[in-house]
């Protein structure tokens, strides 16, 4: 670089503080949309589930992965997005800021570029443009990991009926908003689906996996390892990435090259897990 080094003014690089995140954790990122509730009204987001703000929540978070392959598994609901690198990550020597600001504007930057493509006829104009926020979150072991996994999806559950019951009272039933809010304080989830089944004749169970479940991103491998065990899709497994240089670089390449899928399936169960032994190893 040019002689810009040991200038009088140098010194100010010493008040930057180093945020490295504690080694050999996983590391969550979640972002999540800036005053969307507004976002959405604006933009006449259907209720309770804008199919189009899920396909382009999805469709962003696939270029994040895609962009960081050191990515390993995402989760999305709503307006909301969970990123998660592995304990062996030493992206950005695993600084903090770095990593958040990285995935929060690559984010962005894909979201609003392919806005257009999922709501063609409503273009996006100031002052009601996408942002996000996002933060970092360490988890010391694979099961608190996986119970964070499952917070989430849990969090998309319960939003999900209590939304969808909402907003069947009100666009359905013609109840005003506050009697429908007023009618569902303090009831419990059978509650909710009974209302749903007796007066609207809906079964909450036949609802749409994508609002039910969230969605959960992931490698998917072509390459089947011989010794992976045979599961009932058509999947293969990596072998564990404790290996050499080599190694590490083939798995590398594999996971660049992997197809990044988009799932609406249980992941609080361990059979999500099981099927695809590469994700947490
Ligand atoms: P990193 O991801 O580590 O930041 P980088 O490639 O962005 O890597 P920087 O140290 O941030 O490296 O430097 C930015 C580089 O972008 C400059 O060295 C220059 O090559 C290029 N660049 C930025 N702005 C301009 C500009 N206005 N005109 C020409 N080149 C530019
Ligand atoms: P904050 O800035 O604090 O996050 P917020 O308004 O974004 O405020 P959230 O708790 O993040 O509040 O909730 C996001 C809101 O965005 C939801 O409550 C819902 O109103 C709206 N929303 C997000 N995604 C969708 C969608 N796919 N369909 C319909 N509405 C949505
Ligand atoms: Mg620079
Ligand atoms: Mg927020
Ligand atoms: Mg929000
Ligand atoms: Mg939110
Ligand atoms: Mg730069």
């Amino acid at each position: 670089p040019p002689d810009m080094a040991n200038s009088k003014f140098e010194y100010v690089k010493d008040f930057e503080q180093s945020d490295p995140l504690l080694p050999s954790t996983w590391i969550v990122v979640r972002i999540d949309g800036r005053g969307f509730h507004k976002l959405s009204d604006h933009y006449a987001f259907q209720k309770p589930n804008d199919r189009r703000a899920l396909d382009l929540m999805n469709a962003a978070a696939v270029e994040v992965m895609k962009d960081l392959p050191d990515l390993c598994i995402a989760y999305g609901v709503s307006d909301e997005y969970s990123f998660v690198f592995p304990p062996t990550c030493q992206l950005f020597e695993r600084r903090n800021a770095k990593l958040v600001t990285t995935i929060v504007s690559t984010f962005t930057a894909y979201y609003i570029y392919l806005w257009p493509t999922y709501f063609p006829s409503t273009p996006l104009a100031p002052p009601y443009l996408p942002s996000f926020d996002g933060r970092a979150v360490i988890y010391p072991n694979t099961r608190i990991l996986r119970d964070y996994m499952s917070w989430r999806q849990v969090d998309c559950h319960i939003n999900n009926l209590y939304n969808t019951t909402f907003w069947t009272m009100v666009l359905q039933g013609g109840m005003t908003n506050t009697d429908a809010e007023q009618e569902l304080k303090g009831t419990v989830s059978s509650d909710k689906n009974e209302i749903l089944f007796k007066r609207f004749g809906i079964n909450y169970n036949n609802e749409g996996e994508i609002y039910k479940k969230g969605s959960v991103l992931y490698r998917q491998y072509e390459l089947v390892e011989p010794k992976a065990t045979p599961s009932t899709e058509d999947e293969a497994s990596v072998p564990e990435a404790k290996q050499s240089r080599s190694q590490q670089d083939k798995l590398k390449k594999l996971r660049r090259k992997a197809q990044v899928v988009v799932d609406h399936v249980d992941i609080i169960k361990d059979n999500f897990w099981a099927r695809r032994p590469w994700i947490l190893s």
